[in-house]
């Protein structure tokens, strides 16, 4: 029926009824798919909550396949899934409340030979109050045998998030542990990159990219080439973003002299930071611009001229996340700025790519603890550019300190502090980003030699890629 198939017509943008349709029709649905496919996985793997009702069709299934009772057949579902949480965000989890739950469920719950309330607490923080909605990570933790948040301080989160689901049980034996993200290295990297891991790492930095050994080779390559090599991308950065505002331009019907303007801003050379994602509020894309007449200093100084690409699409019914864009857009229509920050539009993986593949650094501003893993960073960093990040998600665990560790990596923003009042920390780790881009970044970035080589930049690059490709692969 056409309705049927308008379920999953959309995913984002529908109500909570459009919802749980969709969850029902995944979890459920999905799995009587692969049962009518003769499918029989082994394990299950509910990759964030949506698929959880996959658990209770499992159980319905071996209690009419197998005649066993729901506290058997529970046990033996349980075997056969893992779960990986992915959000610290409350929003970010799925909750229907009673009223939704019995419309959909009133005829599966006497399947499972449970009640209406022993099943709804399946959901439920406290099996007692019949006021709380249905929390499918609820259901996904208390059913699955394992399950791991994606970095180590988002299972540290997590647990803490989820504690009360084992009331009694102390808060660091929650069974829930930490499988950290890592990326597909040859879907991100620049052909340019590949070529030289090629030649220099050989077949093994794809075949056995968790070696260390092989990373180490990094640092074999000659700094030249590898300084070139990336100059290359940063080039072809630059006249990729160029086309793309001069196209965005024309869409809106500017001027030619505005349109030809575009000729120049951005300059090939100059410092090039990268900021690309969703603008999740969270993720505080305007952090960078909070003190204008500081960011205009760094931006426009002449010997040693930094630039800043934004790229990002917020979610369809985010207003917070669209008014970030619209400041951003603003400042960078300013003539003191708009030379050195542009903005591009309708980001994807290829804008995405040329990104990561050419600038230097790759900023990242979460509002710790919001940003379970990122990865963006990750694919940045195996093209040779380096993180500057707070110390939230992967970076939590990737940074070293250079003072009390040789294997430099890049840069944190703060020291993983939290303060009660938002504006305030927003204030001091502004204060922070700007801090390290004047007094570390910029300077390791222009201290040329007379071949014209950044050589303490170009072994930070070595040195980045040798201890984290290994790790974050
Ligand atoms: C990698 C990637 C993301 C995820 O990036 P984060 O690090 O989580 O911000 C989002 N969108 C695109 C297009 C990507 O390539």
């Amino acid at each position: 029926r056409s309705e049927d198939r308008d379920i999953t017509d959309q995913l984002y943008g529908g109500n909570l009824d459009t919802r749980i349709r969709q969850e029902i029709l995944l979890g459920i649905g999905g799995c009587r798919m692969l049962e009518a496919l003769g499918i029989h996985p082994t394990v299950y793997h509910m990759n964030e909550g949506h698929s959880a009702f996959l658990a209770l069709e499992l159980i319905r299934n071996y209690m009419e396949k197998l005649s066993l009772g729901y506290a058997e057949a529970k046990e033996l579902a349980s075997a056969s899934m893992v779960f990986t949480t992915h959000t610290p965000v409350t929003a970010g989890h799925d909750y229907f409340p009673p009223d939704l739950m019995d419309r959909y469920f009133s005829e599966f719950i006497p399947k499972l030979g449970i009640d209406r309330k022993r099943f709804l607490a399946l959901g439920r923080r406290n099996a007692d109050d019949p006021a709380e909605s249905f929390c499918m990570t609820a259901l996904a933790l208390r059913m699955a045998s394992f399950s791991n948040g994606v970095s180590r301080l988002h299972g540290q989160i997590s647990r803490q998030m989820w504690h009360d689901l084992w009331p009694g049980v102390p808060e660091d034996e929650i069974p829930i542990t930490h499988i950290t993200n890592g990326v597909h290295f040859q879907s991100w990297i620049s052909q340019e990159m590949e070529q030289l891991y090629e030649r220099y790492l050989g077949p093994s930095w794809r075949e056995q990219p968790a070696e260390q050994s092989v990373w180490r080779r990094v640092e074999s390559i000659a700094a030249e080439e590898l300084w070139h090599t990336h100059e290359r991308r940063r080039e072809r950065l630059v006249a990729f973003t160029r086309r793309r505002l001069r196209a965005q331009l024309q869409r809106r019907g500017a001027s030619q002299a505005e349109i030809e303007s575009i000729e120049d801003a951005l300059d090939p050379d100059a410092l090039t930071i990268g900021f690309a994602r969703r603008f999740a509020t969270y993720k505080r894309a305007t952090l960078l611009i909070r003190d204008k007449a500081r960011l205009a200093s760094i931006l426009n100084d002449a010997k040693r001229p930094v630039q800043i690409i934004f790229a990002g699409k917020a979610h369809p019914l985010d207003d917070a996340g669209k008014a970030l864009i619209q400041q951003i857009i603003t400042l960078a229509r300013d003539p003191q700025l708009r030379r050195r920050m542009v903005f591009i539009e309708d980001y994807d993986a290829s804008i995405a790519r040329y990104l990561l593949q050419g600038v230097d650094v790759w900023l990242n501003t979460p509002l710790r603890p919001n940003e379970a893993s990122g990865t963006s960073g990750m694919k940045a960093l195996a093209n040779g550019a380096i993180n500057l990040s707070i110390l939230d998600g992967w970076w939590d665990e990737a940074y070293r300190d250079c003072r009390t560790d040789e294997r430099q990596v890049g840069w944190a923003i703060g020291q993983g502090e939290s303060y009660a009042d938002r504006d305030y920390q927003d204030h001091i780790e502004a204060e922070a980003l700007y801090d390290i881009l004047e007094r570390d970044i910029i300077p390791i970035f222009f201290d040329r030699r007379a071949d014209g080589l950044p050589r303490r930049w170009i072994s930070l690059m070595m040195s980045s890629i040798a201890n984290l490709c290994p790790q974050f692969n």
